[in-house]
C-alpha cells in the first residue's frame, strides 16, 4: 500500500490535534499540584499587560465577540498571519487586541485593567498556561506557567480548590485554543482546495514589505467558523485609546 505523504496544512492539522489529544490527557492533578506548589499570587506589577511580558493578546472567539460589544475598534487580525494567497490576501486564526504606543494593552489606564469584569480569558488565566514548547536548548516540554519567577509573588498558600478551578479553566483555555487553530486550518484547506489556491511564501514576504512600508493589506482573520475580511495598515495596531461602551 503506497502511503501518501499529506500536504503542509493537512500535516499541520495532524499536529495540532496531536496536541490537543495531550493537553486533554494532561492530567488535571498534575497541573493542580504544580499551580498549588508555585504558588503565584499577583502583585498588580500590570507587566502581563504591556509588551515587555507579551507580545499580543490572542482572542478566543468568544473573546473576539465580548469586544465587538464593547469596543470593535479595539479589535485587530492577530499580528503573525499563517497564509498568504497569490492574490496577497493573508489568513490568520483569530483576533488580538490593539496596543497603545508604548506598547501596553488598549485597556491598561493608570496600570489597572478598565474592563477587568470583563477581561478575555487568557487574562483570567494568565500567568498559567499548558502547552509545549522548546526550552534555550530546543528541548520540547510542558510549560505551565508564563515568566515564572519574572513577576508576581511565588509560594504562597493557594487553597486546593482553587488550585483545581485554575487548573480546569487553563486547560480549558488550551483546548479552546487549539481548536480554533484547528478550525481555522480546516477552513483554510477548505478554500484553498475549492478555490485552487495555496500559501505563495514569496507573495507573503512582498505583502509583508508593502505592510511595513505603510501600504494596505487584506486579512481574512477566521471567526465563529468562517473568514471575516479586514483591511488593515501597520498603523492601526497601535492606537492611543479605544472608546468603549460597558454596561
Ligand atoms: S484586557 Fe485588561 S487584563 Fe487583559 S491585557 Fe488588557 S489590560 Fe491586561
Amino acid at each position: 500500500m503506497i502511503e501518501l505523504t499529506p500536504k503542509p496544512i493537512e500535516s499541520l492539522i495532524i499536529q495540532k490535534k496531536q496536541e490537543l489529544q495531550g493537553v486533554i490527557d494532561y492530567p488535571d492533578k498534575t497541573l493542580s499540584s504544580i499551580i498549588r506548589e508555585i504558588g503565584f499570587k499577583c502583585d498588580l506589577c500590570s507587566k502581563c499587560c504591556t509588551a515587555e511580558f507579551n507580545d499580543h493578546v490572542f482572542l478566543l472567539d468568544t473573546d473576539a465577540a465580548r469586544i465587538k460589544q464593547i469596543a470593535p475598534d479595539a479589535l485587530v487580525p492577530a499580528p503573525y498571519y499563517e497564509f498568504c494567497d497569490r492574490e496577497g490576501r493573508f489568513y490568520v486564526s483569530g483576533y488580538a487586541l490593539k496596543s497603545r504606543p508604548d506598547g501596553s494593552c488598549i485597556f491598561l489606564e493608570q496600570g489597572r485593567c478598565s474592563i477587568y469584569s470583563q477581561r478575555l480569558t487568557i487574562c483570567r488565566i494568565y500567568p498559567y498556561m499548558l502547552h509545549r514548547e522548546a526550552d534555550e536548548d530546543g528541548n520540547m516540554d510542558w510549560r505551565q506557567i508564563s515568566g515564572l519567577n519574572e513577576h508576581g509573588c511565588y509560594h504562597t498558600e493557594i487553597e486546593k480548590g482553587e488550585c483545581r478551578q485554575i487548573a480546569e479553566e487553563t486547560k480549558g483555555y488550551e483546548i479552546a485554543c487549539l481548536e480554533q487553530e484547528i478550525g481555522f486550518l480546516e477552513a483554510v484547506d477548505a478554500r484553498f482546495r475549492e478555490n485552487g489556491l495555496r500559501h505563495v511564501q514569496g507573495i507573503y514576504d512582498k505583502q509583508m514589505r508593502h505592510l511595513r512600508n505603510g501600504g494596505e493589506i487584506e486579512v481574512q482573520v477566521y471567526y465563529e467558523g468562517g473568514f471575516e475580511k479586514n483591511l488593515i495598515r501597520i498603523s492601526d495596531y497601535v492606537s492611543g485609546s479605544v472608546s468603549f461602551a460597558i454596561g
